[in-house]
């Protein structure tokens, strides 16, 4: 069961993408013509790069 979730985990956080303003979570799959539904901020990064710095 665990690994299920993680495997959903990945596949959710692939569309992810982290406001650099707010830190609020966008689920996006075209992030350059997106903007953070919280802030208006236009500069996404994405949810997993957290991890590679
Ligand atoms: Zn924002």
């Amino acid at each position: 069961m665990a690994q299920k979730f993680e495997e959903a985990e990945e596949r959710v956080f692939g569309n992810v993408y982290v406001c650099r303003r707010c830190n609020a979570r966008n689920r996006t799959t075209n992030p350059e013509n997106t903007v953070c539904r919280k802030c208006g901020y236009k500069h996404l990064r994405k949810k997993n790069q957290e991890f590679a710095g």
